[in-house]
């Protein structure tokens, strides 16, 4: 039988010892105030803007909201961003994705402050983290190696795959196994052999958006198999890119989805925002 790894129980820790240091924190008279911005109303990122806040909350971060309507144009929305990077009272800047077409997210990202940049996607942020210099990791990876080292499982050597290379998950995912002494392959929908390259790994990560797609021949005797993907099965339900039921038998360890990778985005995101007053205090 294969260890679950609970992500929800591990985000709960971290979220439990991120509501200790905010508390060290405004003792020391140091509030973290995190500004999140919508612009529209899709109602995907209306679940995952209230969660946020809801995270905000119960670790003691005060959060600024600003809903904008869909029509905002990229200047009104710059504009709102470089007024909260000003802000001295704002640690955290973050913009919540996708924007509307009409809208270029690269030039609202290069408009957060690299010191407010809590999502970790500005390009200094991902330069920091190729080069290893101090900087905010994107969430969703950096939860991916708490989870591991929090679930006692060693990355230093080990053969790591990870499966997709998007700017978000795939690639600061990789810097970060490389940053851990992994290993490092990256695959994608371009490699050839898919199963022969993902049976190398010892830990398999996957972020490719197709439900149920890694079956047991993707996958190693023994592996540790983490799934980012969340996605939806023929039936509507939410299901990962691992076909869990087959992959499960086969691995030593995996996450299950949803409970997995997902909780811990929003705890990384937290813990962020409480780093980045080490950013913000002068030298
Ligand atoms: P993207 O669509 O940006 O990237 C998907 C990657 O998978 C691409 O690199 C693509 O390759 C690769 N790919 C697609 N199809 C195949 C295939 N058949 N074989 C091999 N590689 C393939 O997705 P994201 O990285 O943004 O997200 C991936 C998944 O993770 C999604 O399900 C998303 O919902 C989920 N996600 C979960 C988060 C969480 O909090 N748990 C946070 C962010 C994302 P190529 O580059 O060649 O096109």
């Amino acid at each position: 039988m294969a260890q679950i790894i609970d992500g929800k129980a591990i985000s709960m820790q971290i979220k439990d010892e991120l509501k200790e240091k905010t508390a060290a924190l405004r003792e020391q008279g140091t509030e973290i105030t995190l500004a999140v911005i919508q612009v529209g109303d899709d109602p995907a990122s209306g679940v995952y803007v209230r969660n946020k806040k809801r995270g905000c909350e119960y670790t003691g971060i005060r959060s600024l909201s600003f809903e904008l309507p869909e029509q905002t144009t990229r200047q009104e929305l710059t504009d709102l961003v470089e007024r909260l990077n000003r802000q001295a009272d704002v640690n955290g800047i973050l913009v919540q994705l996708p924007l509307p077409s009409h809208i270029d997210e690269d030039a609202v990202i290069r408009a957060i402050s690299p010191q407010k940049d809590v999502d970790g996607f500005h390009p200094w942020s991902v330069g920091a983290l190729s080069i290893g210099q101090p900087g905010f990791v994107s969430c969703t990876p950096a939860g991916v190696i708490q989870l591991l080292k929090r679930s006692g499982i060693d990355i230093a050597g080990k053969e790591c795959v990870v499966l997709g290379r998007s700017n978000i998950v795939g690639k600061p995912m990789a810097m970060l196994l490389l940053r851990e002494n992994a290993t490092v392959t990256i695959a994608h929908s371009k490699t050839r052999n898919l199963k022969e390259v993902t049976s190398r790994a010892d830990i398999l990560i996957t972020a490719v958006g197709k439900p149920k797609m890694i079956t047991r021949e993707y996958v190693k005797q023994g592996a540790v198999v983490i799934d980012v993907g969340i996605n939806r099965d023929e039936n509507g339900r939410l299901c990962g890119d691992v076909d869990f039921q087959d992959v499960e038998p086969v691995c030593s360890a995996i996450t299950p989805v949803p409970g997995g990778v997902g909780p811990m985005t929003i705890a990384m995101l937290l813990s962020n925002c409480i780093e980045s007053v080490r950013f913000q205090q002068p030298l």
